[in-house]
């Protein structure tokens, strides 16, 4: 239902309604009661005998139990690796590698519903992304990268590639198949090994693609999935024996990894935080754009590297988005993961709860007015209610900083220099948002801002060939399409 006033339509969202409860069968999953380290096609105890909880942030109730492995997993991950790249990997005929590579993508598929609701009770997301998201996207990544293996000669014409060899894959908890997907895909269609390290707190749709690829037969040894904290990582990135690092998750970490590597030939991709200007000019379709800023920034309860967490709104229409952000934000449904009609899940840990709330604080005393929606939230578990604050300077931490949850900082402009000013002000450069009716200004805009992704009266669209990554402090190297087959590929000229 919408009624005029001043010229502009107000919809109602009908927000008073309850729904009744729709939740996913937790049943339909099978989680065992504890994982061992997945090395050289088998699950094996882990050389430290020691093992860390896996929790439900929705609960805080214990899932499972993942094996913590030391510098003597890694070696064995490792020899494991190296073995089956230079015996039976790298001499395989690339369309051989394409079917298993292939099968994996089909079995993901096969037990998609089982991902996601493995994915929404370890990581706290919400049912309807793990379940419409994560998952197809995943499968999607290893169909694409499947079908790339036998013809490098045509995404490299007239140049001879070779793979880089063993391959050390560390990854975030914001979209742990997902990225496990990026980076196992592209690095075996290639002809690599890896040893992907999934992140402590969301070890266990990486250990269920283990299973996966146990079950598809791929040779021992070319994915081994080992669970840890940051030693491990850490343990992964000094290895001798590895010959590229590719690494999602903080810029601090981030730094950490490239003076680990600085002096040595491992090659490296560095996908890291991010601090997006999501840019709303006045002839923009607003409904359309302020359903662009909630999927930008409320998304995976803002868990995302490239979310639109800085929002740019042009004067004369500011006051008007920002009514239509706080209906809208009203509507949102916060609460259990696996219910259907939840919008936003779980904060994933107690640690990044801990990080929002401070930062909401921060964002109080600069001076900056904040609005929350008035939802209830669970008694249990780690949430946060979508949050958005106005008269934000543009110096103001909320403004500068990377908050990973569902917080935005609102800002407004005049001119098209001005906005491309601030949305450039920033030591980040992964993403950016435009909402307009002209061509023209999304082409200025796009060519003059220092963003990997720029997306245009849309956000957060991700498709397996196209390529991502960002400038500055946001990392380097590419994901996705083309460009990921170059980040596991030496190439040479015929
Ligand atoms: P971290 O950088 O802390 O962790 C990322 C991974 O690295 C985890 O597996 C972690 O293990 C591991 N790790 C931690 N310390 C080390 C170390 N010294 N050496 C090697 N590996 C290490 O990030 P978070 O997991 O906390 O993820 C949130 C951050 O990641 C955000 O800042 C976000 O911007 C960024 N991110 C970037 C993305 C991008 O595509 N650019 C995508 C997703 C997230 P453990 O978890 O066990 O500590």
């Amino acid at each position: 239902m919408a009624t005029a006033k001043n010229n502009t339509i107000k919809l109602k969202f009908d927000s008073a309604r309850k729904l009744a409860p729709a939740p996913e069968s937790k049943s339909a999953a099978k989680i065992n009661p504890r994982y061992d380290l997945f090395i050289n096609g088998k699950f094996e105890k882990p050389s430290s005998k020691k093992y860390f909880d896996t929790i439900n942030p929705a609960t805080e109730e214990k899932l499972s139990e993942v094996a913590d492995a030391n510098e003597a997993d890694v070696n064995k991950a490792v020899k494991a690796a190296r073995d089956a790249y230079e015996n039976v990997w790298s001499k395989m005929p690339a369309k051989e590698r394409a079917k298993y590579v292939y099968r994996i993508a089909r079995m993901i598929q096969e037990r998609a519903r089982e991902f996601a609701i493995i994915e929404s009770l370890d990581g706290g997301k919400a049912i309807r992304e793990s379940r419409d998201f994560d998952v197809p996207a995943a499968a999607n990544h290893f169909f694409y990268y499947a079908g790339w293996a036998d013809k490098l000669e045509y995404a490299f014409p007239n140049r001879r590639t070779t793979p880089l060899g063993v391959a050390g894959q560390i990854i975030p908890w914001n979209f742990p198949l997902l990225m496990a997907a990026w980076k196992i895909a592209p690095a075996i269609a290639t002809g690599n090994t890896v040893i992907l390290k999934p992140a402590e707190t969301t070890p266990l749709t990486a250990l269920k693609l283990a299973e996966i690829i146990q079950e598809a037969d791929l040779p021992p040894g070319v994915v081994n999935i080992i669970t840890g904290a940051g030693a491990t990582g850490a343990a992964i990135v000094n290895h001798p024996d590895i010959n590229k690092i590719a690494f999602t998750g903080s810029t601090d970490v981030g730094k950490i990894i490239q003076r680990a590597i600085a002096g040595t030939n491992k090659k490296a991709t560095l996908e890291l935080g991010g601090k997006a200007a999501n840019i709303i000019f006045d002839d923009a379709p607003l409904d359309q754009a302020v359903e662009g800023v909630v999927n930008g920034i409320f998304f995976n309860q803002g868990h995302v590297c490239c979310a639109g967490s800085r929002l740019y709104v042009q004067e004369s229409v500011f006051k008007q988005v920002v009514q239509k952000l706080k209906d809208r934000m009203e509507t949102l449904i916060v609460g259990d993961p696996l219910d259907k009609n939840t919008d936003i899940g779980a904060i994933n840990s107690k640690q990044q709860l801990e990080v929002i709330n401070k930062y909401i604080k921060i964002g109080q005393k600069e001076g900056a007015e904040m609005f929350e929606s008035s939802c209830a939230l669970p008694g249990k578990g780690f949430f946060c209610r979508p949050t958005i604050f106005t008269n934000v300077a543009q110096s103001n931490r909320i403004a500068q900083e990377e908050i990973f949850g569902p917080v935005l900082a609102i800002q407004s402009f005049r001119t098209d220099d001005e906005v491309i000013e601030k949305a450039n002000n920033t030591p980040f450069g992964l993403s950016a948002g435009v909402w307009t009716d002209k061509g023209s200004k999304i082409f200025n805009m796009t060519t003059k801002m220092r963003s990997g992704v720029v997306w245009a009266n849309t956000f957060n669209k991700f498709d397996p060939t196209s390529p991502f990554g960002g400038y500055k402090e946001s990392g380097y190297g590419r994901e996705g399409g083309l460009h990921g087959l170059n980040a596991y590929v030496n190439v040479e000229t015929l």
